[in-house]
């Protein structure tokens, strides 16, 4: 059985006093809320990993980053590499979110790097792909999802890909208040398993996590969890207040 993954990206977002206060809020209700299959992950900004790591320690909350280089170390200014988090305490890291790709270029081949490197070292990826408006309006969701995933995954083992975790984050609906309709989601889950299958093989097909992510909030997450092929979310907006977060993680119920 698939575990529900209920991640959140901070983004550039809470200093360090901000990051004390919401995870100590998360802490105090996660008990509550959060049923045993259910995995929840917090992906606060760099600066605040190495508190967040001393404050999670023992809880049943798990450390992830927001991006990774895909080199080991050197003169790469402004970089932070697999190992620096892995120091720090993080289990996992976002690759290829559509804010890395629209803003700072990233393009499939180096989603690919990273995402070796990520699986090279230990690092659970949390692989996102997704479609803008115009590609879906164009008809193209089905298209783009598949080069994202051909791309981004080449190169990567079987025995390597079993090990993360795939969100699908229609970009029209991050940040927008615009939630894909479950069916909507559903339906681009379902491809992207038999995609997964294509490529490698439909056991691992079956046993990969995917999450939906795109103004997931906790008024609609328990529709969106309850679909076949939709095992959890990235959350955005929605994961910098204690109280909607936890919403969320409740509202999953495999
Ligand atoms: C995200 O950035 O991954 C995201 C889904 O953001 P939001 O929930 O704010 O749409």
């Amino acid at each position: 059985m698939r575990p529900i993954v209920i991640a959140g990206n901070w983004k550039m977002n809470l200093d360090l006093g901000e990051t004390r206060t919401l995870l100590n809020g998360i802490l105090q209700g996660v008990a509550s809320a959060r049923k045993e299959s259910t995995h929840v992950i917090v992906c606060p900004p760099f600066t605040s990993l190495s508190l967040a790591s001393e404050i999670l320690r023992g809880s049943a909350i798990r450390l992830g980053a927001q991006n990774m280089s895909h080199h080991d170390n050197g003169a790469f200014t402004g970089e932070i590499s697999w190992g620096m988090l892995k120091a720090v305490g993080c289990r996992y890291v976002i690759i290829g979110h559509s804010e890395r790709r629209q803003f700072y270029g990233e393009t499939d081949k180096l989603i690919s790097l990273k995402m070796k490197k990520a699986l090279d070292h230990d690092l659970i990826p949390i692989f996102c792909v997704g479609e803008t408006l115009e590609q879906r309006e164009r008809g193209e969701t089905e298209t783009v999802i598949t080069n994202q995933i051909r791309g981004g995954l080449e190169g990567v083992s079987t025995g390597e890909a079993a090990r993360m975790i795939l969100a699908y984050e229609p970009v029209w609906a991050i940040g927008t208040g615009k939630t894909a309709t479950p069916q909507q989601a559903q339906d681009v889950h379902k491809v992207i398993r038999s995609l997964l299958a294509d490529q490698f093989d439909s056991t691992l097909a079956a046993s990969i996590p995917i999450q939906y992510g795109g103004s997931v909030k906790p008024e609609n997450a328990s529709d969106l969890l309850a679909c076949d092929d939709i095992d959890g979310a990235l959350v955005g907006g929605a994961c910098l207040k204690a109280e909607s977060f936890l919403g969320i993680v409740a509202s999953a119920n495999r």
